[in-house]
């Protein structure tokens, strides 16, 4: 097998978080014993655990491991990082895209470290305002750069499918440090992301 690819749970975790939601599926009013049913609340206690896997994970280590001396000191973009997160106060998704730029002073990090951290930060309960800032801040104070711009556009489930049922709105956040506290700085790069 060239490749493999495996997820790892705590046992303790899974059997705990599976025994309250056989609780809460009944509560809701369902029949826990209903064949479509059987093995819901262990895969819900999976999916719960791999969607906030974040927790475990240390975003400084994740940049720290791919910083390089380089002397290019104009603007790095990535754009259109796809995120995926759940609102800590419902418990559903939000998603949509993150845009992040810098102005590298000296030390660039590995473009791929860029949508990693945005997945370390994602998977916890989340607020999109405190996900843009620590996206922002862990770079800010990570690779020491000239600057730091952070987009967030995201649609909230929970505005979506409940509470005011609006469908198409979406929800825009912005951070900026550095360089791009500057308006000019800032405008270049809202326009090199279409904004
Ligand atoms: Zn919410």
């Amino acid at each position: 097998m060239p490749y493999k690819t495996f997820e790892e749970y705590n046992d303790n975790i899974t059997e705990n978080v599976k025994n309250n939601y056989q609780e809460i599926i009944s509560d809701l009013g369902e029949d826990t014993n209903r064949e479509g049913l059987l093995k819901t609340p262990e895969r819900a206690a999976k999916a719960m655990q791999f969607l906030t896997q974040g927790y475990e994970q240390d975003p400084v280590e994740i940049l720290k491991g791919a910083m390089f001396k380089e002397s290019y000191n104009e603007m790095v973009i990535v754009k259109d990082i796809e995120l995926y997160s759940l609102c800590e106060h419902h418990i559903l998704p939000f998603f949509g895209k993150v845009h992040i730029a810098y102005i590298p002073n000296g030390q660039i990090v590995g473009l791929s470290k860029l949508p990693r951290i945005v997945d370390v930060f994602a998977r916890r309960l989340q607020v999109q305002e405190r996900l843009t800032e620590q996206i922002l801040d862990c770079i800010n104070d990570t690779l020491k750069p000239q600057g730091v711009a952070v987009v967030i556009e995201a649609s909230h489930m929970c505005m979506m499918m409940r509470g005011v049922q609006k469908q198409n709105s979406t929800t825009t956040t912005s951070g900026f440090r550095g360089q791009f506290e500057k308006i000019e700085t800032r405008n270049e790069f809202l326009k090199l992301i279409g904004k």
